[in-house]
């Protein structure tokens, strides 16, 4: 399947990307993965957008269109591909339609994951995320903590609240949404191919997602 996950920080974008692999072998791909990825690597790309990510606002749309025009056409994709987290702007989704055009590439779907802000800032507040950059499991203290505090369940590595969840950097995240994101979910409802799940359960999102394509 080739589907684009829209949705606020906080949604279950990850989540619901990561159980859908599980149907078909598509990949996920994570521009906040890749990112961080690079962060961690000390590359260029992860000097670039450090600055930008820790304070909780958007990397500049060359540096992220540069960097997913390579990910889009590496062999991987040609199973199918879950969108996490891109297109966040109105220019890259005009950028993305005339690179799928190019690399002849067609979306199954557009789904847009809609969940309240209260239930979103709570999540974003209690979450907690591996810091091995090969797991990135994702806990939350209160629902879902790991079963030693701090430690990952899956491979022991800490487990640690990301520098763009403080307080101050999600609210700033939130309103970067509504101002440069949430745009989108307009945009994508006028190309056709979109879907709004209102859940929060993401269980709840892939059966939607299921029902929608038959599987
Ligand atoms: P995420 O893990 O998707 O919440 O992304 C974490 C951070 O990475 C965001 O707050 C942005 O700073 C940056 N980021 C991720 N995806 C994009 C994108 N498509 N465009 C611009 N910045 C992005």
């Amino acid at each position: 399947m080739k589907i684009m996950l829209l949705g606020a920080p906080g949604a279950g974008k990850g989540t619901v990307a990561k159980l859908l692999t599980a149907l078909d072998g598509s990949i996920q791909i994570s521009t906040g993965d890749i990112l961080r990825a690079q962060v961690r690597a000390g590359s260029d790309l992860g000097k670039k957008a450090q600055e930008f990510m820790n304070a909780g606002d958007l990397v500049p749309d060359e540096v992220i269109m540069g960097m997913m025009e390579k990910r889009l056409q590496e062999p991987d994709c040609q199973k199918g591909f879950l969108l996490d987290g891109f297109p966040r702007t109105i220019p890259q989704a005009e950028q993305l339609k005339v690179l799928m055009e190019k690399i002849n590439i067609d979306l199954d779907m557009v789904v847009n994951i809609d969940v309240p802000r209260d239930v979103i800032l709570d999540r974003l507040c209690t979450r907690r995320t591996c810091n091995n950059g090969d797991c990135q499991e994702i806990y939350n203290v209160k629902s879902n903590p790991p079963k030693t505090e701090g430690i990952c369940d899956k491979c022991g590595s800490p487990v640690i609240q990301r520098d763009d969840e403080t307080e101050e950097a999600i609210t700033h995240r939130l309103e970067t949404f509504s101002e440069k994101t949430a745009p989108l979910i307009g945009y994508y409802e006028k190309e056709g191919k979109f879907i709004n799940i209102p859940c929060t359960s993401s269980d709840d999102v892939v059966n939607a997602i299921k029902e929608k394509l038959s599987l």
